[in-house]
C-alpha cells in the first residue's frame, strides 16, 4: 500500500483535505494527532512517562493530562519540548505502523503536521504539502480556534518555514481559494496515487 504522508502548517488546511479524500474517494486516513491526543489518555501508553517528566501538577482533577499545561511549558523550555517528543515520536510511529498493517487499500493518507520537523519521513512513500498564505492560515485560525492572530503568528513561527517545507514536497496542494477548488486538486492526486499504487 502506498503510504502517503500529508502535512503543511497550521491552519494550512490538512484535516479539511484528509476528510476529502475519505468523504469523497473513501480512502482511510491515519490521524498522528489523534494517535498523540490517545497517548496521552489515562489509558494511553505515554500517560505515567509524562506525568514522570512534567510533574504531578500537569494531571487534572479528572485524571486526564491538562495538554493546555504542557503546550504552554513547552512552548517556552526547549529541552522539555525535546525529552516530550522523545517520548512521543516513536509511540505515534509505531501505532502509525500498526494501522497500517490493518488497512486494506491501494493508498493511505498519513496527516502528520510536524512531519518535517520530528524527521518522521521515512515512514511515509510520498509527501504532500498542503499550502495556504500567511493571511489565510492567520485568518483561518483565529476564525475556527477562537484566538488572537498573535497566537497563531507564535505558533506559525515554531513550525518550520514554509519554503524549507515545500523542499520536501512530493505533491502540493494550494489551498488559497474556495474549498470547493479543493476538489479538483484532490480528485487528480487521487488518480495519480491509484496508478503509483499499482
Ligand atoms: P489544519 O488541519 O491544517 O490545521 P484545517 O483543515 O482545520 O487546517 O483548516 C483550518 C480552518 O480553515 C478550518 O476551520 C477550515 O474549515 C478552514 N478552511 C480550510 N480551507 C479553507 C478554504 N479554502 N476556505 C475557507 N476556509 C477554509
Amino acid at each position: 500500500m502506498l503510504r502517503i504522508g500529508l502535512t503543511g502548517g497550521i491552519g494550512s488546511g490538512k484535516t479539511t483535505i484528509s476528510n476529502l479524500f475519505h468523504s469523497v474517494h473513501n480512502i482511510p486516513v491515519i490521524d498522528a494527532d489523534e494517535i498523540s491526543r490517545e497517548l496521552l489518555l489515562p489509558s494511553g501508553k505515554a500517560y505515567h512517562e509524562v506525568i514522570n517528566l512534567f510533574g504531578s501538577s500537569c494531571v487534572l482533577e479528572s485524571k486526564q493530562i491538562d495538554r493546555k499545561f504542557l503546550r504552554e511549558k513547552i512552548f517556552i523550555n526547549e529541552d522539555l519540548r525535546i525529552l516530550l517528543e522523545q517520548i512521543i515520536h516513536p509511540k505515534v510511529q509505531a501505532e502509525i505502523t500498526s494501522q497500517i498493517e490493518s488497512i486494506n487499500s491501494r493508498y493511505c493518507i498519513i496527516v502528520i503536521p510536524l512531519l518535517i520537523e520530528s524527521n518522521m519521513q521515512s515512514i511515509v512513500d510520498r509527501i504532500l504539502v498542503v499550502e495556504t498564505n500567511k493571511q489565510n492560515q492567520l485568518n483561518r485560525v483565529a476564525t475556527r480556534d477562537r484566538c488572537d492572530k498573535d497566537h497563531v503568528e507564535d505558533i506559525i513561527k515554531s513550525q518550520i518555514d514554509s519554503n524549507e517545507r515545500l523542499k520536501h514536497a512530493d505533491d502540493i496542494i494550494t489551498n488559497n481559494g474556495e474549498p470547493e477548488d479543493l476538489i479538483l486538486q484532490i480528485r487528480q492526486l487521487h488518480q495519480k496515487y491509484l496508478a503509483l499504487a499499482i
